[in-house]
């Protein structure tokens, strides 16, 4: 079994075993090779799928190669979003400076591609080498007449959740410039949706048949004109709490929009969103129209989901994903597939979400932050999990140890939102835990005992 490094100790707690709170938001620890994305990944992510920007990397090329097209993030108009520019900072710009590289970069793509607003991303060497990178912006604005706004979001400086809230810093200097575009008074933002697989257009269905309209989805199939107008919609419903809620408050406090939180994944916690909205404009026609969907959906999914659970009782679950929120439904989501969570972690989770998931899982469940691929592989191994859930970092994992894996994150091809995303994910679920394929995995071969045996590998 492989030890917990003596600085993360407090980071891994075992439910009804282990009595401290859990230590989370801090620094990776040096040398644990964390599963952990930087800062300026963390900005990119949120601010990625704004479809008709300009994204442009300030740094090297390999920042720009490690975040090229992360999200699926589909867009129903422009693509632009998709491209990665970089300014490919060489040796000579890292004594010399990278300034005048970066004024002819964002000229001459600003030209080309005439964006509606463009975003530049500060990475390691631009705090290393101490651009100034306001000043290039503010001169590009002025002589293009673009919106370009600067993203401090060098990758060393904090946490994943630092380069969230650079991105919401961005994002709000977007909002205020319409005041003309009619708004109803049943009108929402979406916060913290980003549109992976196709869930903006299925969640905004849902609010059409409500009757609500969706101001701006920030930054799911994300536009800047409606991010301008957003500061009118009359709520603002935040899905990734971890990405969106620092712009909530901030939207709260400057402009009184309140916000709730949501999440999309589930039946109950989908369904909880929908009346949640529901509930807080108090409207006989919007409360009928939610119950009739509601009523609708799930009385169509329970039936299909049936087929896979029988199939799934009783298999054990491993959770590590970017936000702790998504792991609450992802926890609920499992149980009615008859899946009991036995390791559930995230990279960027606050003590209450600890205290929650302590609350939503049974005693032996290990609950870990910001944790590394040697320990996560020896909770799975440990707890015998059949399935890991999780992102393009922890696929590798699953498939070296011989367990199943369903992607949970940035690159998913499957939409996992909203009722049809439940019937997508039980379906994935079920089909990689299923598989004749891991028998045949060197991992389960050595420890010899079949997964058809039901046993741990
Ligand atoms: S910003 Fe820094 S930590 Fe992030 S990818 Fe670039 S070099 Fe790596």
């Amino acid at each position: 079994m492989i030890g917990i490094l003596e600085e993360r100790k407090l980071q891994v707690f075992e439910n009804g075993k282990d009595s401290y709170g859990i230590e989370c938001g801090k620094s990776s620890a040096a040398g644990s090779v964390s599963q952990r994305a930087c800062v300026f990944c963390g900005s990119r992510v949120v601010l990625y799928p704004i479809a008709d920007a300009l994204h442009l990397i300030h740094g090297p090329i390999g920042c720009a190669a490690y975040t090229w097209d992360i999200r699926g993030s589909m867009s129903s108009g422009p693509e632009l979003h998709r491209m990665s520019f970089s300014t490919d900072l060489q040796e000579r710009e890292v004594v010399y400076g990278g300034e005048k590289k970066l004024y002819a970069a964002l000229t001459e793509l600003i030209a080309e591609y005439r964006p509606k607003a463009a975003f530049v991303y500060s990475t390691c060497i631009v705090g290393l080498i101490g651009d100034d990178v306001e000043s290039v912006c503010r001169r590009v604005e002025r002589e293009t007449g673009i919106r370009v706004l600067p993203v401090h979001s060098e990758g060393f400086k904090g946490t994943k959740k630092d380069g969230y809230k650079a991105a919401c810093d961005a994002v709000f200097k977007l909002m205020g410039t319409d005041d003309e575009t009619p708004v109803s008074p049943f009108s929402i933002n979406i916060l913290g949706e980003f549109n992976l697989a196709g869930e903006t257009w299925i969640i905004k269905d849902y609010y059409r048949r409500m009757g609500i309209e969706v101001v701006s989805c920030i930054t799911g199939d994300g536009r800047v004109d409606e991010i301008a107008r957003a500061h009118r919609a009359k709520l603002n419903v935040v899905q990734c709490s971890g990405s969106m809620t620092s712009l909530a408050k901030t939207m709260k406090d400057e402009y009184g929009i309140p916000f709730i939180r949501v999440s999309y994944f589930g039946i109950e916690d989908m369904t909880k969103a929908l009346y949640d909205v529901a509930a807080r404009f108090d409207d006989e026609l919007i409360t009928r129209n939610t119950i009739d969907l509601v009523s609708d959906e799930v009385g169509r999914l329970l039936p299909r989901l049936e087929k896979y659970r029988a199939n799934l009782i009783g298999k054990k679950a491993a959770i590590y994903v970017g936000g702790s929120f998504k792991s609450f439904s992802l926890v609920k989501a499992l149980r009615h597939l008859g899946m009991e969570t036995v390791v559930v972690g995230s990279q960027t989770g606050s003590a209450e979400d600890y205290e929650y998931l302590k609350e939503i899982t049974k005693e032996g469940t290990i609950i870990c932050d910001d944790t590394n691929p040697l320990e996560l592989s020896s909770f799975i191994l440990n707890k015998g999990a059949d399935l890991l859930i999780g992102g393009v970092k922890e696929r590798p994992i699953a498939y070296k140890m011989g367990i199943a894996f369903c992607d949970h994150n940035h690159e998913r091809k499957e939409a996992l939102a909203g009722y049809e995303g439940m019937i997508n994910f039980a379906r994935e679920v079920h089909d990689s835990v299923t598989s004749p394929v891991w028998k045949f995995s060197p991992a389960r071969i050595r420890a010899r005992i079949s997964p058809d045996q039901g046993g741990a590998i």
